[in-house]
């Protein structure tokens, strides 16, 4: 039974890659009371691409806050309680909508997608000054993963969007700016803007400064009419203007794994967390310094938590394919039905025999960011079977933490005593223990799985001046943890993750 509900609520939804979530919080406790998730369709309509149908994702979202409005109603809770909701989606997704229609002009090319390497090799070679002219404005490497290039793409290939652009009616948006603008009265007078960490992976977003770069868009070439307004993570956008929630504001936006930074509460420099979801993201916080990586790391805004709040920034290890994998062994091999089978075959045999699999479905992204990557699976034999691979594929997902966790302690100096996780997959008891066994230092899980959905709601919170978020951290459910401490030998570590170093060698180069 739940308990009593005397404060005000605050909704968070959460738009990943893999599906959407709505969650409801009670603001005096942090408690969660009400969920509600739906999987999402993604596309592959040629090698390398990756999309999603914009429209299915918004009404995804307008799906899960009924259903999760639904179900507070049936703990007879009142929704007029909900005072605010915060937005959380995947990052650099692109979307690009017709403002007079309300429709997309073209389905959303997600981060994952590979279509743009040529693009990306054509705009490298005309790179003016030094070859740190974009790193050093956005501190990102230029990559098919971020939207400046899924744009440029984009009006380069499809007609619709030329003659929509050229008669000023296009509006181009992450995720979080598609949603926000539709919730918020989509032609009616829709708002479109998106948050500085959101901004921050368009690659057209100075991190310094805080705003669009024009020196960016003239490289990329994007009309700067087209962009949404930028604003911080936690402020009034706008209100929802249908549906169970008309009339509540929307006041919080974070990318998702800014918004788990927040929701796992690694307020302080040298704070981490990792999340395992479709990928896998670790970010460090930095604090107010901009902190560029020798290793191969990002360097993004972590989160601005108010207008006048300063802005904090993080080192962050991008791996592309985590559960990604899980879903493809589901869906592509069908040797599972469900993701979670895949911990029970793992466990059935408790070791790979000697099978390694490198997930480079796109590329390597950090520490490597080498796209002429693609997948292997090496060291088979006659006895390999399906568990193998199955334990393979989780315990790639722990050798890329390992990668991504050796380049921040080297950026960072101090290194990582433990590690915070969190994210879908961390519901996977095998993939934690390895994961603990791999890094060899403990891994410590939340026992409130949402903190993406979390983090998302205290921005959103505190806007509205909602106090709930002011509670003392040992108050949260936050702290009732689970932690996972390695029990294999460090040498026996090392001599796994060295062959591991020597399969990746062997993934790369692949494609030319
Ligand atoms: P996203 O934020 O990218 O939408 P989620 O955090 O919802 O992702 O996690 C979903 C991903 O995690 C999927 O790719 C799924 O295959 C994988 N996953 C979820 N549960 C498990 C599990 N118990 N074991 C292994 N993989 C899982």
């Amino acid at each position: 039974p739940k308990t009593a509900v005397v404060g005000p609520l605050v909704g968070a939804v959460v738009q990943g890659t893999d599906s959407t979530h709505f969650t409801v919080f009670n603001s005096k406790t942090a408690e969660l009371l009400s969920h509600h998730q739906v999987e999402l369709t993604q596309e592959f309509p040629k090698e390398g691409w990756v999309e999603q149908d914009p429209k299915e994702i918004l009404q995804s979202v307008y799906e899960c806050i009924e259903k999760t409005c639904e179900k507070l109603q049936e703990l007879s809770i009142d929704i007029s309680n909900i005072k605010a909701i915060g937005v959380s989606n995947q990052r650099e997704t692109t979307v690009i909508w017709d403002k007079l229609t309300g429709e997309p002009l073209y389905n959303a090319v997600v981060w994952l997608d590979l279509r743009t390497q040529s693009t990306v090799e054509t705009l490298s070679k005309k790179i003016p000054g030094n070859n740190n002219f974009v790193k050093s404005k956005t501190g990102l490497p230029l990559s098919t993963y971020f939207s400046a290039v899924k744009l440029r793409w984009i009006l380069n290939n499809v007609r619709k969007v030329q003659k929509a652009v050229e008669e000023g009616r296009a509006l181009f948006g992450t995720i979080d700016s598609w949603l926000i603008w539709s919730l918020t009265g989509g032609v009616n007078g829709g708002i479109h803007c998106t948050d500085v960490t959101n901004a921050s992976r368009t690659m057209l977003f100075n991190i310094h400064s805080l705003e669009w770069d024009k020196k960016l868009c003239n490289f990329f070439e994007i009309p700067m009419d087209i962009l949404p307004n930028v604003w911080s993570s936690s402020e009034i956008y706008g209100q929802v203007k249908t549906g169970v929630l008309e009339g509540v504001p929307i006041s919080g936006c974070l990318g998702d794994q800014s918004a788990a930074l927040v929701g796992q509460m690694c307020f302080q420099e040298g704070q981490a967390k990792n999340t395992y979801g479709t990928g896998c993201f670790l970010l460090c916080n930095t604090g107010h310094k901009c902190v560029f990586s020798e290793h191969g790391l990002l360097t993004t805004v972590a989160y601005k938590l108010g207008k006048d709040k300063p802005v904090c920034y993080a080192l962050e290890g991008s791996v592309a394919i985590a559960g990604a994998v899980i879903r493809w062994l589901r869906d592509n091999l069908g040797i599972i039905k469900t993701s979670e089978e895949s911990e029970k075959l793992a466990k059935e045999v408790g070791t790979s025999y000697g099978c390694y699999f490198i997930p480079a479905f796109s590329g390597l992204y950090a520490p490597y960011w080498e796209p002429t990557a693609r997948g292997i699976i090496c060291g088979l034999t006659q006895f390999t079977n399906k568990s193998h691979i199955a334990f393979a594929a989780l315990e790639a997902i722990c050798f890329q933490t390992r990668e991504i966790l050796d380049a921040m302690n080297h950026d960072c100096g101090i290194p990582l005593s433990h590690l915070q996780v969190d994210g879908g997959m961390t519901n996977n008891k095998v993939l934690m223990q390895l994961q603990a066994d791999i890094l060899h230092i403990p891994v410590i899980k939340a026992s409130m799985p949402e903190t993406t959905a979390l983090g998302a709601a205290m921005a959103a919170g505190a806007a509205e001046g909602v106090d709930v978020w002011s509670l003392k951290p040992e108050d949260l459910p936050m702290v009732m943890m689970e932690r996972f401490e390695p029990q294999i030998k460090a040498t026996e570590s090392e001599v796994r993750y060295s062959t591991w170093k020597k399969a990746v060698k062997k993934s790369m180069g692949w494609v030319t």
